[in-house]
């Protein structure tokens, strides 16, 4: 891949038609290093958020061993790529054909689940094999997070003990799982999901061995500046070792977004400009999804020379022709922006290049390497503390 020192310099080089990603492995391989020797357990990257076969192998470089996979595709990227990674296979749903192919073609010896109709697939589609790790996802709330995972997944509380009883039959390690949901503006969501498998292990009496407290955490958007991961790892710590398991109990993580959002920002073209309206060449079926569909804010910046233009607020639309491709920001951006101008979109390595599609025949991008920082980051150590700010507990 053809590396430049920034986004101007691409622009500069390249003066692009389409899209174009710019990739950061320095900032994908800091994070995964900021994990593997700052949480205190075993971090294990969710796939979904980024399934970069680059990302991948850079994160395996950088210390990460364990993946979390949540579809048989996902499973034989990841094996055909890494041949000794661990790979957990964490939908709760999966198909016995799956499963079976997971289990014996690729190794695969941890699965979760929700139901009992899923734990009698996975002991048939093993044939009851007895070196399985099966985790047991516990429903826990949303609150804390910009993007709710409470309603699909997990068992209630109130069901959990059988359960937790019946996977105990048919597994070498038993362990609880859970997500508190995506962008985790403050660590007291773990504290209080993890108050909810202590109850669950009192009421169904068994002895857990694993405790995974999921992805969910955040990374850096404007107005979503969260407090230190430290803060995250030090109260999941004291409240993991304060549940009654055995000494011996691990406790993992499974992180999407924090490993990767700083991995990736994009180049778009200005096409029209009206108003304070923006048409730009990405959008709602391109790596901006979630600026359209959820008005997820990422931080902009011009591309051009002249720096002291004050800034106004604009709206995008993208280059489809649904209505529905708009992203309502505000995006803050010099006031004579216009047509033929570039922006670079920063903070888009998770959930963005993975949700690029080809609708309306758009979607074709350009993939380059930078050496530059990312437009912010949670592991730089010079960011102020934003503990002082309001955005720490979000409401929404
Ligand atoms: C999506 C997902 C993750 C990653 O979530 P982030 O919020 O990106 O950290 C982890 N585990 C499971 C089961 C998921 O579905």
């Amino acid at each position: 891949m053809h590396s430049y020192p920034n986004a101007l310099t691409v622009v500069r080089a390249l003066a692009p038609d389409q899209p174009v990603i710019l990739n950061r492995p320095h900032a994908a391989a800091r994070a995964a290093r900021f994990f593997s020797e700052g949480f205190p357990g075993k971090s294990m990257y969710a796939v979904k958020s980024n399934p970069s076969p680059d990302l991948i192998q850079i994160l395996w470089d950088a210390g990460i061993t364990h993946f979390d996979v949540a579809s048989i595709a996902e499973v034989r990227l990841v094996r055909s790529l890494l041949p000794q990674a661990t790979l957990c296979f964490m939908h709760p749903v999966k198909t016995k054909s799956a499963i079976a192919e997971a289990y014996s073609e690729h190794g695969v010896r941890t699965f979760s689940l929700d139901t009992h109709e899923e734990l009698a697939k996975i002991v048939e589609a093993t044939s009851g094999a007895q070196d399985l790790n099966l985790l047991v996802r516990l429903r826990v709330s949303s609150e804390h997070s910009e993007l709710s995972l409470a309603a699909k997944f997990g068992v209630d509380l109130a069901d959990a003990a059988p359960l937790l009883q019946a996977t105990r039959q048919h597994c070498d390690a038993l362990g609880i799982c859970f997500h508190v949901g995506s962008q985790a503006m403050t660590p007291f969501a773990y504290v209080q999901a993890l108050e909810r498998v202590r109850a669950a292990i009192a009421e169904a009496a068994v002895t857990v061995d694993i405790v995974d407290v999921g992805g969910g955490f955040p990374s850096s958007y404007p107005g979503m500046e969260p407090p230190p991961l430290e803060d995250y790892f030090a109260l999941i710590a004291r409240h993991f070792e304060a549940l009654p398991i055995s000494y011996s109990a691990e406790l993992w993580c499974e992180p999407g977004r924090a490993l990767c959002a700083e991995y990736s920002s994009l180049i778009v073209k200005v096409e029209k400009r009206r108003g304070d309206e923006l048409y730009i060449n990405d959008g709602a079926y391109g790596a901006l999804f979630d600026a359209a569909h959820i008005a997820w804010r990422f931080p902009v910046v011009a591309l051009e020379d002249d720096l002291l233009q004050p800034l106004a607020e604009f709206a995008f639309y993208g280059p489809t022709c649904d209505d529905a491709d708009y992203m309502k920001g505000p995006f803050m951006l010099p006031e004579d922006i216009q047509a033929g101008d570039y922006i670079e979109i920063g903070m888009l390595g998770a959930y963005g290049a993975a949700m690029k599609t080809g609708f309306n025949g758009f979607g074709e991008a350009v993939a380059v390497t930078v050496e530059d920082e990312p437009m912010a980051s949670l592991y730089r150590g010079d960011r102020a503390d934003p503990r002082a700010s309001d955005n720490v507990v979000s409401l929404r």
